[in-house]
């Protein structure tokens, strides 16, 4: 017998697939399809275990569904444009380009090293002209329609990434890239309109039941819908003052207002008030600050009383009008009214500046006192001090306020978004260029469908120092107007590679189709995705935007379908020493090292079984010992039986078979059984793989008692159904036992062991015995054992023959594996 030697088996199995093509696939409309998905991954040039977790998931799923009948996609590509590409280049001297194709080569044989089952003609890489043409394309079409537009905005700016940013790539005021503090700054900018499928993005969420609530509630947050109201106080000689509420049905106790520095109507406010000058000098250090950090309240809160008061309109109380470095432009209206009873930081600013607080809404069990409470309360209750409204409860007050508002000619109910607009312009080289010129006499011009795709130049100088190396290739930055011919400036932003993620997956269906993105026939097969397993991180970018192109795509008439993804799988990190594995952290593991030492099989099996998929799990260097033991153990027992069994062929046992058999069958039927739903169902892949090693050891086990005569097509069946169901997780050594077993057509084409629910039951079954209708004992008895057997196994149980002794029996009934009913008298 051989040994298991895992690198020959490995390498010749992976030989064969390609040779064979093994996971290519067609279009098949007479077939069941399956779109397995993963995020493409980013050419960085390492691959560790922590991304190979992720393909794992998806290769055991996609191995399953082939063997189940399906017609399986399961395609692989690279999310090739960005930052450290051009970062490389500067610091390197290599061309993004060259840095980017020597990373794919080196990770696409890491890839083919795992023994994934990609369909590799179908790879694709977003930086191919090929490919981001379409972006192109796709871009020239929302520039049609008003969904792309060039517009001057505040930006999140990186001065060490030197590009802008989206709103999602600078939360909490820091570049998702490299951590540095992000700063604001106004530049004319390229933008997406994802604002007007914002209901649409909340609405279709109710078609999204197979998402993980986690990710949905993120997606919620983001796009941030909320009720309010918009509600004019008028100014003594002024125009009024609009300001934006959720709390409406606080509105009595607003106690004075708060303009932002920078709101229009500060400088008129102060002009002719009362010591105008200084209120302006120190108006003036506000607008000074740093609006991020006024943004996050990481500055003291400071005001400055413009010496003007505004009405309350709702209770008529004449109240100040302050100016706060806390509340923004861009913000609401950047006018706010100030509740101190019930906001915590209004109550600071008023009790800083010793201004009133006043008690609208009342606690259901507290009672609040607006002289010494010190933490505002702000939650519901019941009005107070309200005119019309006591009494109302805040849900009550909140619509019935803003209607008032709207019929008083004061304002309206409104419903506000946090979703803004998607900047998708990037100041750097190495995107998609956007497919415009600036001409001097038409403004901006599209380029041409038949002109794209706007190829990036080649010889652009990568120094590092500041502005977009794009700017600094004439031959790339001077064009002729495709309308007028006349001298023109070619756009130099690129886009946010976030575009090229957005729609990816519907290129795979056509990876070189050049007259179009892609076949619609195509996506009507094998959309929507069945399942997109990738990490959580992508909740609100990558998942939000791929959502909204698919909507803009379908509002274009390319696509029949609101939602491009079923079921959403996140999987878990890698940890190690209890950190998450990255490559800035210094504590990864690449999977060559470990295939060297154990195989890709034992990996596979190893990162499947540690933990369940969707929970972190901890990688330990001993751990991986178990699985690979498993394998060895499993390899020596196919190995004892295959050349026998091989040259007996499937030939039928006739004589009874033992006992032992029928044991060995039941834990053969039961494993299918939870192998099955636990893939299928709630991936579950480390009980999948608990299930088999119980099943191989319970072979051990009965081994002897069936290796010979009628028992042996049990062990053949068992034998059988652990490589079958061991083909997903470790394929390699699977085909390897599954030819040695005498089959001359690989398990790529094989199917999932079918389950037997009869042969799955277990052989006993337990029965109550009553006696005069009264449960007097309980037998443990064969399943089906005969009437007789069981009547005498009854009456001998020895509670049940205490009360039966000295009695007549009159009668005992036998209900089938379920119950003896004895009658005495
Ligand atoms: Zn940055
Ligand atoms: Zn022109």
């Amino acid at each position: 017998m051989s040994d298991y030697d895992f690198q020959t088996i490995e390498t010749r199995w992976q030989k064969r697939w390609i040779e064979e093509g093994a996971f290519e696939v067609k279009d098949d409309p007479g077939r069941p399809k399956f779109y397995c998905l993963e995020m493409l991954p980013y050419p960085s040039g390492d691959i560790h275990v922590g991304h190979v977790r992720n393909y794992c998931i998806s290769d055991v799923v996609s191995r399953y569904k082939a063997m189940r009948g399906f017609n399986v996609l399961h395609p692989i590509g690279w999310d090739a444009l960005g930052l450290p590409a051009e970062n490389a280049a500067i610091q390197r001297g290599v061309h993004p380009e060259k840095w980017t194709r020597q990373n794919i080569a080196g990770m696409k044989r890491q890839l083919q090293r795992m023994g994934f089952s990609y369909p590799w003609s179908r790879e694709i890489a977003t930086c191919d002209a090929s490919y981001y043409r379409w972006n192109q394309w796709f871009f020239l079409r929302m520039l049609e329609r008003g969904i792309a537009y060039r517009a001057k905005a505040p930006v999140n700016w990186c001065p060490s990434c030197l590009t802008v940013l989206a709103n999602e790539q600078a939360e909490g005021g820091t570049c998702w890239r490299c951590k540095n503090a992000v700063e604001q700054r106004d530049m004319e900018q390229w933008f997406l309109r994802i604002t007007a499928y914002q209901d649409q993005l909340l609405d279709d969420m109710d078609e999204l039941t197979a998402w993980p609530d986690r990710v949905l509630v993120q997606q919620r947050n983001w796009v941030g819908k909320s009720h309010g109201a918009e509600v004019d106080f008028p100014v003594e000689g002024k125009a009024p003052i609009r300001i934006f509420t959720t709390r409406v049905d606080t509105t009595c106790g607003a106690t004075f207002m708060v303009l932002a520095p920078e709101h229009p109507m500060v400088d008129d406010l102060v002009a002719g008030a009362e010591d105008a000058a200084r209120r302006r000098e120190e108006i003036g250090k506000l607008r000074a600050q740093d609006r991020r950090a006024r943004l996050e309240g990481r500055v003291e809160k400071e005001g400055v009383f413009t010496g003007r008061y505004a009405k309350n309109p709702f209770s008529g109380e004449r109240i100040p009008i302050w100016v706060g470095n806390f509340v923004l432009m861009g913000y609401g209206t950047g006018a706010i009214m100030s509740v101190p009873a019930h906001d915590q930081r209004d109550l600071e600013f008023a009790r800083k500046y010793g201004l009133e607080v006043k008690v609208v809404v009342q606690p259901p069990d507290e009672a609040l006192d607006a002289k010494t409470m010190e933490v505002a309360w702000d939650g519901p209750g019941r009005l107070v001090r309200s005119g019309p409204f006591d009494g109302l409860s805040s849900e009550e007050a909140v619509p019935k306020m803003a209607a008032w508002a709207l019929e008083k000619g004061i304002g309206k109910p409104t419903v506000t978004y946090r979703l803004k607009d998607w900047l998708i312009s990037r100041q750097r080289y190495w995107g998609t260029p956007i497919p415009v010129v600036y001409c001097e006499k038409d403004g901006i011009v599209p380029v041409p469908d038949d002109q794209l795709p706007v190829v990036l130049p080649k010889d652009a100088p990568f120094t590092g120092k500041g502005g977009n190396p794009l700017e600094k290739v004439p031959a790339f930055v001077n064009a002729a107007c495709p309308r007028c011919g006349g001298k023109a400036r070619r756009e130099t932003d690129t886009m946010d590679t976030f575009v090229d993620s957005s729609w990816y997956f519907y290129r795979y269906l056509s990876p070189r189709k050049d007259d179009g993105p892609f076949d619609p026939a195509s996506v009507r097969y094998w959309f929507p995705i069945d399942l997109y397993v990738g990490g959580i991180e992508h909740a609100i970018l990558h998942l939000v935007y791929s959502r909204f192109w698919t909507k803009v795509m379908r509002d274009l008439g390319l696509v029949g379908l609101d939602e491009p993804v079923t079921r959403l799988f996140p999987q878990g990190m890698v940890h190690r020493n209890a950190e998450v594995m990255s490559k800035s952290r210094g504590n990864t593991i690449a999977p060559d090292d470990v295939i060297g030492r154990y195989g890709a099989d034992t990996l596979r099996l190893y990162i499947l079984f540690a933990a369940p998929p969707e929970l972190a799990m901890e990688w330990s260097e001993t751990g991986i010992e178990g699985p690979h033991r498993f394998l060895q153990r499993v390899w020596r027992l196919v190995l004892r039986h295959a050349e026998t069994l091989a040259k007996e062929g499937a030939a039928g046992a006739a004589a009874l078979p033992p006992p032992a058999a029928e044991a060995l069958r039941r834990k053969v039927h039961q494993t299918i059984d939870k192998v099955t739903h636990d893939v299928e169902e709630r991936i579950q892949l480390n009980t999948a793989v608990a299930a088999l090693m119980e099943l191989v050891n319970e072979i051990y086990r009965l081994e002897a008692e069936v290796a010979s005569g009628a028992g042996r097509a049990a062990l053949r069946e068992a034998i059988e159904t652990v490589v079958l169901l061991l083909n997903p997780f470790t394929p390699h050594v699977a085909e390897e036992m599954w030819s040695r077993l005498g089959h001359a057509e690989g398990l790529v084409h094989a199917r999932w062991p079918a389950f037997d629910a009869n042969a799955a039951q277990e052989d006993a079954v337990e029965l109550a015995v009553q006696v005069n209708g009264k449960v007097r004992g309980r037998l443990v008895v064969p399943r089906a054992a005969p009437d007789e057997e069981v009547r005498a196994l009854a009456l001998a149980e020895p509670r049940v023959a205490e009360h039966v002794q000295g009695k007549q029996i009159m009668k005992v009934v036998v209900v089938k594996d379920r119950l003896v009913s004895v009658v005495v008298r």
